[in-house]
C-alpha cells in the first residue's frame, strides 16, 4: 500500500489532506520524500514557532527524554513550575497557570474557571459566556458551541451545552450582557475567522466596562500568544490585563501543550480540574526552550526586524496584485491577504503549493501567513519569490 492508501484506509477522514510526505524540516524549509524543498509560511498553523529542527529546542528535548518524560500531576513537576513562572514573568501578569494539552482544552479550563466564579461570587449564579461572530475556540462539544460560526454547530453533534451566545461585533456585547453573564471570551486577532485584529481602543473600552460590572474577560490567545504578534501576548500589545488568558499553539514548538492563566488564583481548588498529560516534563521543557529562544529574539530586536521585513514584502504583494487581493490584514507574523473571493483564495493556495510554498486559508477568502518567528530574510525572500511566481499567473 502507498502511504496515501494506508492513510485513507486506516485514518478517519476528518481532514481534506494534501499527500506530500515531508520527512525533514530545517528552519522554515521542509523536505519531501522525493527531494522537493518547500518554504514553510504556515509553521504547522502557528505551532512551530521556532522553526523546524531548532537546535535549542531539540537539545532541550533530547536531554529531557533521556531523563524523564512523564509523571503524574500528583507529583510536583520541575519544568512545569518553571514554565508557569516564566510565562507569568514574560507576560508581566500576576497570575497562576493550569496546563492542558491543546487550545480547546485550555479554553475548556477557562470556561470552568469562569463558571465557578459565577457560582461562588454572586447570590444568583452567573453562567453565560458571550463570544463573537467569526470567532474560533476549539472542537470539543463545548468550545465548538463557544465558536461563533453557525456552520460549526451542526445538528450532527447536538445537543450542545447551554449558556453560550455569540454576537456580531464588539459593540453588540454591551447590549447582550445580563445578570446571568459571567464572561466575555474573545480573540484579539481573529485567526480562523480571517486574521482580523480589533482596535486597541475598542478592546480597552470593553475591558473597562466589564471590570466595572464584574464580568470576566477571557482572551483566547491560543493563536495570538507566544510572540506571534510581536509581544509575548497580544494582551501585552493591547495593554490589557484579562481575567483569564489561554495559550497553546506556539508554546511547545510542536510538542502538544495548552495553558490557561488567570489572576483569580483561588477559584479552582483540588479536584476541580485535571489532566493526565497536561504539563508533563516533555511539553513544559519544550515550552521553556521555546520561550528562551523567543524572549531573546524579542529583547535583541531581531523579532521586530523580522516582522518589519515580512510586512514590507506582504504589502508589496497586496499593492502589486489588486486584481487578486483587496487588503493586507493582521498583526506581527499573523498575517493575511484578503482575496477578492473564495475561488481566488483557493486558486492562490493551490498555486502556492504547486510552487512549493505552504500557506493557509482563513475565513472565507483570506490567504493566511503564519511563518515561524525565527524565519530568516533568505527564507522570506525565497517564499515571496515563489508566491509571486504563483500569483502572477492568475
Ligand atoms: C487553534 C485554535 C484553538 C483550538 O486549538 P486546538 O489545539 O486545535 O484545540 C482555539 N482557539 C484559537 C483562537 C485557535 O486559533
Amino acid at each position: 500500500m502507498t502511504l496515501e492508501e494506508l492513510d485513507k484506509k486506516y485514518v478517519l477522514k476528518t481532514y481534506n489532506r494534501n499527500y506530500t510526505n515531508f520527512i525533514k524540516g530545517d528552519g522554515s524549509t521542509l523536505f519531501a520524500d522525493n527531494g522537493d524543498e518547500y518554504i514553510d509560511f504556515a509553521s504547522g498553523i502557528a505551532v512551530n514557532s521556532v522553526g523546524h529542527n531548532n537546535p535549542t529546542l531539540v537539545k532541550a528535548l533530547q536531554e529531557q527524554v533521556e531523563k524523564i518524560i512523564h509523571i503524574s500531576n500528583l507529583q510536583v513537576i520541575e519544568p512545569q513550575a518553571k514554565l508557569a513562572e516564566k510565562i507569568c514573568t514574560l507576560a508581566n501578569y500576576d497570575g497562576a497557570i493550569f496546563f492542558a494539552n491543546s487550545g480547546a482544552e485550555a479554553n475548556e479550563g477557562a470556561i470552568k474557571i469562569a463558571r465557578k466564579y459565577g457560582e461562588t461570587k454572586f447570590d444568583k449564579k452567573r453562567y453565560k459566556v458571550i463570544t463573537l461572530e467569526h470567532s474560533f475556540h476549539g472542537r470539543t462539544i463545548t468550545t465548538v458551541k463557544a465558536t461563533g460560526q453557525e456552520s460549526f454547530h451542526s445538528p450532527n453533534f447536538s445537543p450542545y451545552p447551554d449558556g453560550f451566545l455569540y454576537v456580531d461585533g464588539l459593540e453588540e456585547v454591551y447590549n447582550s450582557i445580563d445578570d446571568e453573564t459571567v464572561a466575555v471570551m474573545i480573540e484579539l486577532v481573529q485567526g480562523e475567522g480571517g486574521v482580523q485584529p480589533f482596535e486597541k481602543e475598542a478592546i480597552q473600552k470593553l475591558e473597562k466596562y466589564l471590570k466595572e460590572r464584574d464580568v470576566l474577560l477571557i482572551v483566547d490567545e491560543v493563536q495570538t500568544g507566544i510572540y506571534r504578534t510581536g509581544k509575548m501576548l497580544a494582551s501585552n500589545m493591547y495593554e490589557i490585563s484579562p481575567d483569564i488568558i489561554t495559550m497553546a499553539k506556539g508554546l511547545g514548538g510542536g510538542v502538544p501543550i495548552g495553558a490557561v492563566m488567570t489572576k483569580h488564583k483561588d477559584i479552582l481548588s483540588a479536584g476541580d480540574h485535571g489532566s493526565t498529560f497536561g504539563g508533563n516534563y516533555l511539553s513544559t521543557r519544550a515550552g521553556l526552550a521555546v520561550l528562551e529562544v523567543l524572549s531573546e529574539m524579542e529583547s535583541s530586536g531581531k523579532l521586530t526586524e523580522t516582522l518589519a521585513y515580512f510586512t514590507i514584502k506582504l504589502k508589496e504583494m497586496a499593492n502589486k496584485y489588486p486584481n487578486l487581493f483587496t487588503e493586507e490584514v493582521g498583526l506581527g507574523l499573523m498575517r493575511g491577504l484578503r482575496a477578492k473571493d473564495n475561488d481566488t483564495m483557493k486558486a492562490v493556495l493551490s498555486k502556492c503549493m504547486k510552487n512549493k510554498l505552504i500557506t493557509l486559508p482563513a475565513g472565507r477568502n483570506t490567504v493566511r501567513f503564519l511563518p515561524a518567528l525565527t524565519i530568516t530574510v533568505d527564507e522570506i525572500d525565497e517564499g515571496f519569490k515563489r508566491f509571486e511566481e504563483a500569483v502572477s499567473t492568475l
